[in-house]
């Protein structure tokens, strides 16, 4: 059977201030590094031979039924509003209603340039497209929502960055909607307030159906985000990068930059090679989503009637946000020390032992799946630290037994490290690709004990330490 996606576009017939019709442009000699068989499936994809997704995943052949586009959006950069940004490197295909009945986007991420490229030329390197391949299907493989990985093809073109010339690379991204805070926020600082109301209903009735007008929207994005920052939380992620055209309204994790977990916990990490402030730290994560969140508030009470009673009801809304953060982070976090119910002094328990992590340099993923066990003491450099916390919490426990399988249940043994994934990408840009095969093969089981993979849950050296990440 031939290549087939049964595409069903609903963006495309917007009004044209949405975006700007843009084919992808092709590549010289695209190779196919990897399809997601199982997502294809997903999708009702009939994935055809290999000669056939090399050139659709590629950009190089338009598949039957695509509307190919290039969206529109602002947003704010590290605080500051830009007005204009909108997709530079990326190209909607269209979108597929899959088996579960979600609609979802297919996308081209590094297809050339758009009206919105600016100085960029359009293009991706290979190492952020294997990254953003390992690390978005290995956060859908934890359980949490974010875009997904659908192909990765080298197009056999050099890329030129800081670092000299780079293999160049395409990223077929599938998303719930690739709707964010500054799609909403470019209508609203244009005064465009008929297409702000043409995108809030579009956004409801894609994400929400059944909420009820702007700010039945605003209350469900905030929940959305609200879990998702405390998912995030509780498997040491850290996104590095979280711009308001960064902060997807569906709720899914968007733009694998520079982002990274955690090996050794510290509540103040920053990866991100262009965050010089910690605006993006791990621990300012959840007000950063508050922010973030103000910020489509803001968008979303121009098109209200009655603008006073609307800044009333979005502020409340708005600062509703840190308790619900703080519900989801307790929820969390509770099953991964296997409390089945909720006490006073959890909170203290949680953050005592996470305090404890920091001062010991204990790694975060390591740690928390060995609880109860010597390989947990082991993981601090005073181990007596670790003991103090284990017997407050056996006694919050009523010393009932061990819950093996509820601690293994709540904690991965695998994440993706980011010293691996780094190691991954100069083994792909050396030409070795079985390491990047690896990863996607052992990331689609975090919970699971893999033996054979146990070089993939090591800490990094002191060698191997990866400093800074960038966004490529
Ligand atoms: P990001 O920091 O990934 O959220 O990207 C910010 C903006 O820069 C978005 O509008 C991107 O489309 C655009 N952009 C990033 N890289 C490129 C590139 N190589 N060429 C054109 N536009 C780009
Ligand atoms: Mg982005
Ligand atoms: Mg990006």
């Amino acid at each position: 059977m031939s290549l087939h996606i049964p595409f069903d576009n609903t963006f495309a017939r917007l009004p044209g201030a949405f975006f700007t019709a843009q084919a992808p442009q092709p590549v010289a000699e695209p190779q196919l590094l990897a399809f997601n068989a199982d997502l294809a499936r997903l999708l009702g994809i009939e994935a055809g031979d290999v000669a056939e997704r090399t050139q659709v995943f590629s950009g190089n052949r338009l598949p039957e039924g695509a509307t190919p586009l290039a969206q529109l959006y602002s947003g704010h950069q590290f605080g500051q509003y830009n007005p204009q940004l909108g997709d530079g490197r990326a190209v909607l295909l269209g979108e597929v209603v899959g088996t579960d009945g979600v609609r979802r986007d297919i996308q081209l991420k590094g297809a050339g340039r758009t009206a919105y490229s600016r100085g960029g030329d359009g293009r991706a390197w290979l190492g952020p497209v294997l990254r953003e391949y390992v690390v978005s299907e290995a956060m859908h493989a934890l359980g949490i929502p974010t875009t997904r990985a659908l192909a990765a093809v080298a197009t056999g073109e050099p890329v030129y960055r800081q670092e000299g010339a780079l293999p160049g690379a395409v990223l077929t991204r599938v998303a719930a909607s690739h709707l964010r805070v500054g799609t909403f926020q470019v209508f609203a600082a244009r005064g465009d307030l008929a297409s702000l109301r043409r995108l809030t209903d579009y956004a409801i009735a894609r994400h929400y159906p059944g909420v009820e007008g702007p700010m039945g929207l605003l209350s469900a994005v905030r929940d959305a985000q609200a879990r998702l920052v405390a998912q995030w939380m509780s498997v040491g992620f850290i996104h590095g990068v979280m711009n308001t055209d960064n902060s997807a309204i569906s709720g899914e994790t968007i733009d694998y930059g520079p982002c990274a977990f955690m090996d050794v916990f510290h509540p103040q990490t920053v990866f991100s090679s262009i965050d010089r402030n910690g605006r993006y730290a791990y621990d300012r994560q959840a007000e950063i989503a508050v922010w973030n969140l103000a910020q489509l508030a803001s968008a979303l009470i121009q098109q209200m009637q009655d603008r006073e009673a609307a800044v009333e009801q979005a502020t409340e809304i708005v600062h509703a946000m840190p308790d619900l953060i703080e519900a989801e982070w307790l929820a969390r976090f509770r099953a991964k020390l296997a409390l089945s119910d909720a006490r006073e002094g959890d909170r203290d328990l949680i953050e005592d032992l996470l305090r404890r992590m920091t001062a010991g340099q204990a790694d975060f993923t390591n740690t928390f799946r060995a609880l109860g066990s010597d390989r947990a003491r082991d993981q601090f450099i005073d181990p007596a630290a670790y003991e103090g916390w284990e017997a407050a919490w056996l006694a919050r426990r009523d010393g009932l037994p061990m819950p093996g399988p509820m601690i293994a249940a709540a904690n991965p043994v695998f994440i993706p490290r980011n010293h691996r994934v780094e190691q991954m990408i100069a083994a792909a840009v050396a030409g070795d690709y079985a390491p990047f095969h690896r990863m996607n093969a052992v990331l689609s089981r975090p919970y699971d004990d893999q033996p054979e993979a146990d070089d993939l849950t090591r800490s990094p050296l002191p060698s191997e330490v990866v400093e800074a990440t960038f966004c490529g």
